[in-house]
């Protein structure tokens, strides 16, 4: 029976663009995730967007001088072109900018408001009196009181991951003049949190399949107590707060956010023609999963499902797979220092899979993971090169060459035969449990391996030196290896799309290979194949120098 399978995924920031930590941590998982299910005929709803609001965009916007909506519009128009690239198959990446958005995040607000899970409260909030203005969330810098890092934010401590309030930190400061700031009574909006505690503690000691960081760090949290959190902010640039009295303050980014895997749910349904046709991913039997890095953790696992208690009649994250961090030639990413590698670099200059298979293999599941240039090379060249594309294209040549440009018919397998293909099944079999329960690494290591075995196969059998002598047992050996790459195209397909679509193709099928689904197509004996094309390049070592000499020199790219 098929399943209703939402996808949400963490909204980038809008302020500048992508790079492979959001790809590893939250994206490439997400739509591996997504591929795989609907090669399982299961119903999927994968969304998000660009987040427009909240201080960094603002704060990038005051840096260049220039409007926000002219940096998101600008930034949003850039993932865009990203996710067609990288193949991340959204069924819709909207923005928070839009006016459904609003209206869906008003209705979540007054409906807490009216339950009284949100109240007004009088508190002080950091004022420059240099700049004259509040300082909201990431205008205020201090030191974490937790972790004792020294750059924490006003909102977030970026070393321990905790969430905070300004008046948390030591050593306040003005992120733009560095003066210190007073606090200034002003009036806001609280989401009452500790009165989901109870909750929250018994839905999730029912989640003890999550990932086991992601569970302790929520439940280390839960332990500490939930503190009620302000909702609205200081600022001019956001989410208009639905209440007079507050036309110059703005709902806080993070409150909303969150609401866009609804927001967007429901545009996509509108833009579909059916206005309710988001309900079955929202209710009842459907699964909710959420993807994001480990910094997002705490909003996804109590922040979110405690709004969605108070609000009702939703259900609630199903599973949260977070991913830890990836480090880059073996340093912690900073995107301030550009000790990054930019997605819109990589893919100017290479193509998709090999990013998402080193990704894939390597992926920060339950540790963070290193993105090295030369193990990016390698693992390119004497892996998806040298284990599968070469297996791919000794097979398809041979068999253009020799068999008259068409699948041979094969004669009677022998053991050797018929066990390999009983392997592909059994690959095939495990690799839907393990992406089920979203063990990605697992998963494309189950597959390189069978590439491993059909290379061993065809090596014993060496239909080049049979050939001549015995051309049935050549035909059957080569009718068996193509085979084993049907079954490769299918099981790499979430991982390697568009090689997996090549693959499909040059194994004589037409169209889509989505539309063959998650099992293993028999090669028509007699069907007429195209000429091969290599489906992967080596790539040369020289790259690895030059490539690492960008990170880190340039300046910065976000504020
Ligand atoms: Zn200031
Ligand atoms: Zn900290």
């Amino acid at each position: 029976m098929s399943e209703h399978i939402l996808i949400g995924v963490a909204w980038p920031y809008a302020n500048g663009p992508l790079h492979l930590g959001h790809i590893a941590g939250a994206y490439l998982p997400a739509d591996i995730f997504a591929r795989y299910h609907r090669l399982k005929g299961n119903k999927v709803l994968m969304v998000s967007g660009s987040d427009q609001h909240g201080t960094p965009i603002t704060l990038r916007a005051e840096q260049e001088n220039k409007p926000p909506q002219e940096i998101v519009s600008l930034y949003h128009q850039e993932f865009l072109d990203c996710w067609q690239k990288l193949g991340i198959s959204w069924d819709l990446f909207t923005t928070t900018g839009t006016p459904n958005h609003t209206q869906v995040a008003h209705d979540i607000f007054l409906s807490l408001l009216d339950k009284g899970y949100i109240y007004k409260d009088s508190v002080p909030q950091a004022y420059c009196p240099k700049c004259q203005r509040f300082l909201p969330d990431r205008y205020i810098e201090g030191t974490c009181p937790y972790c004792r890092f020294a750059g924490a934010r006003g909102d977030q401590c970026d070393e321990c991951g905790r969430t905070l309030n300004p008046s948390d930190l030591i050593d306040l400061r003005c992120h733009i003049c560095s003066t210190t700031p007073r606090f200034e009574v002003s009036e806001h909006f609280f989401l009452r949190l500790s009165a989901f505690e109870d909750r929250l503690k018994s839905w999730l000691r029912e989640k003890a399949d999550w990932r086991q960081n992601v569970l302790n760090f929520t439940l280390g949290i839960l332990e500490g107590g939930l503190k009620d959190r302000a909702i609205t902010r200081d600022i001019e640039w956001g989410v208009t707060v639905p209440q007079p009295g507050f036309e110059r303050k703005r709902i806080y980014v993070w409150f909303e956010a969150v609401i866009g895997y609804l927001s967007a749910s429901k545009e996509w349904a509108t833009l579909h023609g059916d206005a309710t046709a988001w309900q079955p991913f929202w209710k009842n039997e459907a699964k909710g999963f959420y993807f994001i890095g480990k910094d997002n953790i705490t909003f996804h696992t109590l922040i979110w499902p405690a709004m969605l208690m108070g609000y009702g009649n939703l259900n609630l994250p199903y599973n949260v797979p977070a991913n830890e961090f990836l480090t880059i030639e073996g340093k912690k990413l900073s995107t301030s220092r550009n000790w990054a590698v930019w997605l819109p670099d990589y893919l100017q200059r290479y193509a998709p899979d090999p990013l998402r298979y080193f990704l894939s293999i390597n992926m920060p599941e339950t540790g963070d993971s290193d993105f090295s240039w030369r193990e990016f090379v390698r693992r390119n060249n004497d892996e998806l090169v040298a284990t599968y594309g070469n297996l791919a294209n000794r097979v398809l040549t041979f068999a253009y060459r020799n068999f008259a440009e068409a699948v041979p018919t094969p004669g009677e397998l022998d053991s050797q035969s018929q066990e390999l293909l009983h392997k592909a099944q059994t690959a095939l079999d495990s690799v839907d449990k393990l992406l089920y329960q979203c063990h990605f690494k697992e998963s494309i290591r189950a597959a390189m391996s069978l590439a491993q075995e059909a290379n061993r196969y065809l090596d014993d059998k060496a239909p080049w030196k049979t050939l001549k002598q015995d051309s049935q047992a050549a035909a059957t050996a080569i009718y068996v290896a193509l085979s084993m790459l049907s079954a490769l195209k299918t099981i790499l397909c979430p991982f390697l799309p568009f090689s997996s679509q090549k693959l499909h193709n040059f194994l004589g099928f037409n169209g889509k290979i989505e539309a063959a689904g998650w099992s293993i197509q028999s090669p028509l004996a007699g069907q007429k194949l195209p000429s091969p094309q290599p489906l992967f390049s080596k790539l040369d070592e020289s790259i690895v120098d030059e490539e690492a000499s960008h990170i880190g020199h340039e300046k910065s790219n976000e504020p």
